[in-house]
């Protein structure tokens, strides 16, 4: 049976999409509705559904490692990176993933 996670998919190859960055417990790769000219999604290849679950301090580790090594690996030097955890903040995949968002100024707080 198909595995219902998008990001699960993608991450296993099912649905092919070119990684920015990848090792052996995660990938990076380009948002399919940019916010930023760089605009990545770093994801672990396990299925987390949420930072709330993500108990593996570890995996977390090395999800931000990922996430500097994937702005580099785009071109960019300055950037933001976000987890929505929960429908309220906006999470719309229900597989834990940072965004990346670079190439443009940035205002603060976000909406
Ligand atoms: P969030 O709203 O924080 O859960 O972020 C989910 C993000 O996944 C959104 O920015 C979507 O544009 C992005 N997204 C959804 N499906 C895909 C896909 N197949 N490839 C790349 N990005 C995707």
């Amino acid at each position: 049976m198909m595995d219902p996670c998008i990001f699960c998919q993608i991450a296993a190859g099912v649905i092919p999409t070119p990684f920015v960055y990848t090792d052996d417990d995660v990938v990076a790769f380009r948002d399919i509705q940019p916010q930023a000219p760089v605009h990545l999604l770093v994801i672990p290849r396990r299925h987390i559904a949420s930072l709330n679950e993500a108990h593996d301090e570890a995996l977390l580790g090395r999800l931000m490692a990922a996430a500097a090594k994937a702005a580099a690996a785009a071109g960019a030097a300055q950037y933001r990176v976000v987890i929505n955890t929960g429908a309220q903040a906006g999470q719309s995949v229900l597989h834990l993933h940072a965004h990346v968002l670079g190439g443009r100024a940035m205002a603060w707080p976000p909406g």
